[in-house]
């Protein structure tokens, strides 16, 4: 079965109308083959084509053995001469993308000589790993020549060698055909094997953002976007610097450093903090008359001041000083024994009577308890009253 490609004949063709040679139930819907189609099948790194074919869903396409499959949500008759339409907005979103990552590598082996070894365009952006390594400035540089390359409109073909003709061209991606190699040629910018369409002039690209790129082996992989997805990516990023410039009353351009001083600002008070923190539980502790045993509750305390407390308190104590700190359901505990005590049995029981977890060793104990501020007192209490 083949297919007449209509993509190649123009990459802008929307509509059209075909004949079914074949329509047949697949697990992922009905796969349905035409004599000829404008839907571009999954190839080169581009998804397949979206759309509908008379009103039926086309949800994705693909190649099959030479032919141009048609994943579709209902079967249609065979034989019959059906409408095809795109879902024009993501084939062009997917061209703008390729055809900007065909600048951007043509720029690359360019400059460098390094090629395009890896390829994929996904949610996450267009990925594309070169075979040697780039620095970020001079990805900043190929970012803006890319740009440039839109500016000056650069037309974009497709060239159909003859196999004896191929040894006159100089284009990336050499593979080992020799037939049906299809060109794509951005004059004055880069020429490669590619089986997909793209757009007509570099100018269709409209931006392309390089967002970041990581090290990889011995070369690089960068993370790009091109054409309405590298402007709603910008859109985005400008929202958010606009929202986080009106929370802090910064300028636009001087957000970052807003950030940086707001956080030396939060690392001072809680430096502060820290401090009266410390000098208050040193304080109760001392403020504590000598008793049976100390029970202290702070929400406010951290581990660090339940332990000055409980460390403070604790020997003016006969049996045991217990603080209880952080709020909620997961209480948590550090209990110090008095003079020459020891807390493990204490604890032990406490743990199964207030639903607690955690040990020690004989002068000091730490861990959690499920369970409210009065249901502690009260085991404090009884146990206490019994002994
Ligand atoms: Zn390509």
């Amino acid at each position: 079965m083949e297919t007449r490609r209509l993509y190649y004949e123009d990459s802008h063709l929307k509509e059209f109308d075909a004949a079914v040679l074949s329509c047949q139930e697949g697990r992922d819907g009905w796969h349905i083959y035409l004599d000829a189609t404008a839907f571009f099948p999954e190839g080169g790194g581009q998804a397949g084509d979206r759309g509908t074919l008379d009103g039926v869903q086309v949800l994705d396409t693909r190649e099959v053995g030479g032919a141009v499959c048609h994943v579709t949500d209902s079967p249609l008759p065979v034989g019959k001469t059906v409408h095809g339409v795109l879902d024009w907005a993501f084939r062009f979103e997917n061209m703008q993308g390729h055809s900007g990552e065909h600048i951007v590598s043509g720029l690359v082996f360019r400059r460098f000589g390094y090629a395009n070894v890896g390829f994929h365009m996904g949610a996450e952006g267009i990925i594309v790993d070169f075979d040697g390594f780039i620095s970020p400035e001079e990805l900043g540089e190929i970012e803006l020549a890319a740009n440039a390359v839109i500016w000056e409109n650069h037309p974009v073909r497709t060239l159909f060698p003859e196999p004896r003709e191929l040894g006159n061209y100089s284009y990336r991606s050499k593979l080992d055909l020799t037939e049906n190699v299809r060109l794509v040629e951005i004059e004055g910018v880069d020429l490669c094997a590619c089986c997909a369409p793209h757009v007509k002039e570099t100018g269709q690209v409209g931006l392309i953002r390089i967002l970041d790129s990581i090290r990889r082996k011995d070369g690089v992989r960068i993370r790009m976007l091109a054409g309405s997805r590298a402007l709603a990516h910008c859109l985005t990023e400008s929202s958010q610097n606009s929202r986080i410039s009106s929370l802090l009353s910064a300028k636009p351009g001087e957000t970052a450093d807003a950030v940086k001083r707001l956080m030396e600002d939060r690392d001072a008070i809680s430096y502060r903090l820290g401090g009266f923190m410390r000098r208050e539980a040193k304080r109760m502790g001392e403020d504590f008359s000598p008793a049976p045993f100390g029970l202290f509750f702070s929400e406010d305390f951290s581990d660090a001041e339940a332990r000055i407390l409980a460390n403070t308190a604790g020997p003016k104590c006969e049996a045991l000083c217990a603080v209880f700190f952080g709020g909620g359901d997961g209480r948590r505990y550090i209990i110090a024994a008095g003079p020459g005590g020891d807390v493990r049995g204490f604890t032990k029981d406490m743990n199964a009577a207030l639903s607690g977890r955690g040990g020690g060793s004989a002068a000091m104990t730490n861990g959690s308890v499920k369970a409210s501020e009065q249901e502690i007192r009260d085991y404090f209490g009884r146990y206490f009253h019994e002994d």
